[in-house]
């Protein structure tokens, strides 16, 4: 008899990340993953490798300086931090604590794609409400809830759109759910947006049992190899996902370099001074060169494309390329017009901008 994998997991669509390599010779410059330009603190890189003697320790499985640190950023008690292998592995830990089959798990129609990933994988079905103008809708997202609705995810600021809905569609949201589903702020691109409406949903953390925040190392802090995120929970979710997480989620080198991330305000102060600076630069010449640029506050640009063969999405797709440049197809996000690029490196972002002139022309 072969071995029977639970009905639905053979649904699933893979995850398939950014492209990062180019055959042949030469410089690729990597627009695909909404990385950072300028890597990591040199802080967080000292921290990170004094631990290397270390590698045979198991870590502290309760992350406990780690948190402390984060909750000093937001205000919070440590003990409602949770961390994680990434924000993605919080994301999974919630779904499979919160849905199972049988329940829905709601998010917005160009959420993020590990959202329904997570739902299918507890057996539960993903259920993605439309946005309008690539925007989040509160009013779909509460008209597609049901009786068996057990978890909301909302990316604010969304990936890939790079729209937000802001802190009163927020409330909105939060105040228009049933008390019995879990709203899951996910910010994995807070630290980009500086507009006075904006909340990353900690105050709602703070006010309602059923809200959670999640966050990233990952984007802002440039530590995307160590796989660091944390979520900021109502004390019995806390104490919910510090049942159901591996004993050692987080490892020892990696919250070192987290804790060291944290305290170089500095070096995050300038990651978000060159995507302010770069972001609107390659916005300006996208929609100069007959493009459409969606608005953004994120770390990357959604850029539409004619329906033409000829300057497709998929075509400018292959032209970067032969210029080395690797952008994001949007055809697994229900955008196949779309090409999704990171505000990378300087050079990177003026050979994106020429590359594009040239495709259009
Ligand atoms: N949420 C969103 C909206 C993202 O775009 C990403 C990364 N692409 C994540 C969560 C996950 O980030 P990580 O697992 O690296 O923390």
């Amino acid at each position: 008899m072969s071995l029977a994998v639970r009905p639905g997991i053979l649904d699933i669509a893979a995850y398939v990340p950014g492209e990062h390599a180019l055959p042949g010779e030469g410089p690729v410059y990597k627009m695909s993953s909404n990385e950072s330009p300028l890597g990591a603190s040199p802080a967080a890189i000292e921290a990170y490798r004094a631990l290397c003697d270390e590698l045979h320790r198991y870590p502290d499985g309760g992350a406990t300086a780690l948190r402390t640190a984060i909750a000093a950023t937001i205000d919070a008690d440590p003990g409602l931090i949770v961390c994680g292998a990434g924000s993605d592995e919080l994301l999974q830990l919630l779904t499979r604590a919160y849905a199972g089959p049988g329940d829905e798990v709601l998010y917005s129609q160009h959420g993020f794609l590990v959202y329904p990933i997570a739902a299918q994988s507890v057996g539960a079905t993903p259920v993605a409400a439309p946005e309008k103008n690539l925007k989040t809708d509160v009013d779909a997202l509460l008209a597609h809830v049901t009786p068996r609705t057990k978890i909301c995810f909302v990316a604010e600021p969304n990936n890939p759109t790079g729209s937000y809905i802001g802190a009163a569609e927020l409330k909105r949201l939060r105040d228009g759910l049933p008390e019995s589903v879990l709203l899951v702020v996910d910010a994995a691109y807070a630290e980009y947006v500086d507009r006075p409406d904006y909340s990353d949903g900690t105050d709602l953390v703070k006010a309602h049992d059923n809200v959670v925040m999640s966050r990233t190392f990952s984007k802002i802090h440039g530590l995307a190899a160590l796989r660091l995120g944390w979520a900021f929970c109502p004390p019995a979710v806390a104490d919910v996902l510090n049942r159901i997480r591996g004993p050692f989620n987080t490892p020892g080198p990696a919250m070192a370099a987290g804790i060291a991330a944290i305290a170089d305000t500095a070096h995050a102060a300038k990651a978000k001074a060159h995507n302010d600076r770069w972001l609107p630069w390659l916005s300006a010449r996208v929609n100069e060169i007959g493009l459409k640029a969606h608005p953004s506050v994120c770390n990357f640009l959604l850029v539409q494309f004619p329906k033409d063969p000829k300057l497709s999405a998929d075509a400018a797709n292959d032209f970067l390329k032969s210029r080395r440049i690797l952008p994001r197809k949007m055809g697994a996000y229900g955008l196949p017009d779309c090409l999704r690029i990171t505000i990378a490196e300087e050079p990177a972002v003026k050979a994106c901008a020429q590359a594009l002139a040239d495709f259009v022309n």
